[in-house]
């Protein structure tokens, strides 16, 4: 059973929850002198802890698994929030359901959640996307997709790299591009920062928020309303992924809707090459006279093509 535990504030651990770990056999916990203090907190005194962390999920599965087969109730908590969000979780899920075992959950707080409901922002569609890569071409890769993601985005980061992500979110995404840091959320001293990447990342370097801190970013600018300069921004992250300007125009085209050959004739105006189209497929002088019907199946091709950061990965 997952259960979620408070992300700061304690009047958050639910009824239920307080009764699922009471009441189940072991407790698997990210550590186990944290999750005790809640527990002592909650007045629950009894259930086995067991460490069980992201280096040791795997490792630890197996016991999980033969406890839950024999009808025991494991309880799945971290240090804070949802397991399986940005946390271990998902590999023992995996492991019970693959061995015929039941999994349940006591939902609860997630951070990106409260941040996104409180950000202001379009909450119609909107992704969790966890820790960006910290560095290389992962890093750049993730920021190039957000650069085109169409939902709002909700992403975890450390205090002291908050600056610096919201800058590279500025570059990538443009300097207007509307977001929140949210920080110490449920605590004492909850804040809201709102405004645009550049205004933030300038906020946040002058005086960089303490505690804990999800950064929510709007989503980019929905199908026909992307002008000339998001259709820049949005070439430019896709040339950092290595794209040539036919599989960069059609995916900008496809991304912002736009037309595949107008897109194309900014990224040639902007400097790219034409001879590297031949490269990477792109023609945007093909049959399709205003390069928008084929936009779609272009880019799925494309994808297909083009090494996916997710695969494979943990998020
Ligand atoms: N499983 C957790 C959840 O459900 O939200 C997320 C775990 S992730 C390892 C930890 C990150 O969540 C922190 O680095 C921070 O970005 C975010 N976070 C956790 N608690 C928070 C809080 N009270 N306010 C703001 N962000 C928080």
């Amino acid at each position: 059973m997952l259960v979620a535990t408070p992300i700061g504030n304690l009047g958050d651990l639910s009824p239920r929850a307080v009764e699922a770990l009471a009441t189940a056999e072991l407790i698997c916990c990210e550590d186990t002198r944290r999750t005790g203090r809640l527990l002592l907190a909650a007045g629950i005194d009894g259930p086995a802890l067991r460490r069980v962390d992201a280096h040791t999920e795997t490792e630890a599965a197996a016991d999980v698994v033969a406890r839950v087969l024999t009808g025991a109730t494991v309880a799945v908590v971290t240090d804070a929030g949802t397991p399986g969000v940005s946390d271990p979780g998902a590999r023992l899920v995996r492991a019970v359901l693959d061995a015929g075992g039941e999994v349940t959950t006591v939902p609860g707080p997630v951070a990106a959640v409260a941040a996104v409901v409180a950000s202001g922002l379009d909450t119609s569609r909107f992704t969790v996307d966890g820790f960006l890569p910290r560095k290389g071409p992962e890093r750049a890769a993730r920021l190039a997709e957000l650069a085109v993601e169409r939902r709002t985005v909700a992403l975890y980061e450390a205090p002291d790299r908050v600056a610096a992500t919201l800058a590279d979110l500025a570059a990538a995404c443009g300097d207007e591009r509307e977001a929140v840091v949210a920080r110490e959320l449920t605590k004492l001293h909850e804040e809201h920062r709102r405004g645009s990447l550049a205004a933030l990342a300038a906020g946040a370097a002058a005086d960089p928020p303490r505690g804990e801190v999800v950064i929510v970013v709007g989503g980019a600018p929905a199908a026909g309303a992307g002008g000339d300069d998001d259709v820049r921004i949005a070439l430019r992250a896709a040339r950092d992924r290595g794209l040539g300007p036919g599989r960069a125009a059609a995916e900008v085209a496809a991304a912002l809707g736009r037309s595949r050959r107008d897109v194309y004739a900014l990224a040639l105006a902007d400097g790219d090459e034409p001879g590297a189209d031949e490269a990477d497929g792109g023609d945007p002088d093909g049959d399709d006279p205003d390069g928008t019907a084929d936009a779609s199946e272009r880019t799925a091709t494309d994808a297909d093509a083009t090494s996916d950061p997710h695969a494979g990965g943990t998020r």
